[in-house]
């Protein structure tokens, strides 16, 4: 059977590290027994130019008939001066509200061949696995009430009076689902989850702790350890490896991937995935388009070959003959990779300060991947 993914290679160097990664998961698929069919279509600035929106209601549909998507990027300066809600990132926004995409999955791992790049020191850094499992649709950014009201103060010295509000608002099956996601990507993983709240200050946060050990219960071979936000982010650069799944709400989440994401120290290198009720996803490199290098095939692509390893595991990873191959395919993308930095090659971003070594390019860096993933 063919299996229909999408493609939403987006703006700036989008479209260079999606091809890239499209290649990838082409010859991983064939390991595995898998065909694809691919249709690609437009989202941010790229949208905008054509339609005039950064996401049409078609390329939605198109998306709910698929197996999974695969993006690239959104956003560049030309489109930094439109209204609010025609920009770019609109339509990021757009689609994982249409399509219900709950669950942000961002790992992050420290390879062997990058172990200097972090800005901590190699002896901490060395070994680093985690992933944080953020929950991606609810929690503050988007609860009631919110907003602004008030005056600024007056030329003639009166005071102020402007007073804004942002509610943090979970339901119990918000939590209970993504805290699910987590413990299943635990079992997959080193059977450990950190649950990540602030349940000393808030209702919200002691909330998900009951909610979050009621759903322990359906996992005892999974360990889980509750841990205060703020200590979390001392951890985190004081002991990184201590962390396997770390899972929490959309505010801590936000923070604590991209802390999570700078202790491996180079963001040409990470992955994430959005997923839905099901395992539907979309899968995109966490960097943003890039446009200081656009077009001039010096993009890294191995975040967007890395969500190919991700897509591969999570859409295709279940149970049966399908899930076993699809499973030792992703492992595969992430072998290849590792073996071709270990071979010394690097993209410009992954140089390290001062370091001078011949740099390979965007479509190089695919090749030598394919030709990685080939020798096995
Ligand atoms: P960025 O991630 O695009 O770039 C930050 C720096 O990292 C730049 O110097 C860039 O050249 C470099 N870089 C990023 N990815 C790289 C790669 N794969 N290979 C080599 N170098 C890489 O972040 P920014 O500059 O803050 O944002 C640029 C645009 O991207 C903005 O319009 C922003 O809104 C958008 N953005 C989009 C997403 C997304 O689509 N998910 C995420 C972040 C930013």
């Amino acid at each position: 059977m063919t299996e229909r993914i999408v493609l939403l290679p987006g703006d700036g160097i989008g479209p260079e590290v999606t091809e890239q990664a499209r290649l990838v998961l082409v010859a991983a698929g064939k390991q595995a027994g898998l065909e694809f069919e691919f249709e690609q279509e437009l989202i941010g600035g790229v949208s905008i130019d054509q339609h005039g929106t950064p996401l049409r209601d078609e390329v939605i549909e198109i998306c709910r008939g698929s197996r999974a998507i695969l993006l690239g990027a959104v956003g560049g300066p030309k489109w930094d001066e439109m209204p609010v809600d025609v920009r770019p990132e609109k339509g990021l926004l757009a689609i994982r509200k249409a399509l219900g995409l709950y669950a942000n999955l961002r790992p992050a791992a420290v390879l062997p061949a990058l172990v200097n790049a972090s800005a901590l020191r190699p002896e901490i850094v060395e070994g680093v696995d985690l992933l944080v499992v953020r929950e991606l649709t609810g929690g503050i950014y988007f609860g009631e009430p919110r907003g602004r009201e008030g005056e600024p103060p007056g030329p003639n010295g009166t005071r102020g009076t402007r007073r804004a509000v942002n509610a943090m608002v979970y339901e119990e099956y918000e939590i209970e689902r993504i805290t699910r996601v987590a413990f299943e990507q635990a079992r997959l993983r080193r059977n450990h989850v950190t649950h990540v709240h602030k349940a000393n200050v808030l209702e919200v946060s002691q909330l998900w702790v009951e909610v979050v050990d009621e759903v322990a219960k359906h996992y005892p071979d999974v360990e889980l350890v509750h841990q205060l936000v703020d200590s979390c982010a001392m951890l985190l650069v004081q002991e990184p490896r201590r962390f396997d799944v770390i899972v929490t709400g959309n505010l801590f989440g936000d923070i604590l991937s991209d802390e999570a994401a700078m202790i491996t120290g180079s963001l040409g290198m990470l992955p994430s995935a959005s997923l839905a009720t099901g395992g539907f996803g979309l899968f995109e490199p966490v960097h943003g388009s890039a446009p200081d290098i656009a077009g001039k095939d010096v993009a890294n692509p191995l975040a967007a070959i890395q969500s190919v390893a991700m897509l591969l595991e999570t859409t295709f990873g279940s149970a049966g003959a399908e899930g076993v191959g699809a499973k030792a395919a992703a492992a595969a993308v992430r072998k290849a990779v590792g073996d071709v930095l270990d071979a010394g090659h690097r993209s410009a971003d992954l140089l390290l300060p001062g370091e001078s070594r011949e740099t390979v390019g965007c479509k190089r860096m695919g090749e030598l991947v394919l030709e990685a993933l080939e020798r096995g």
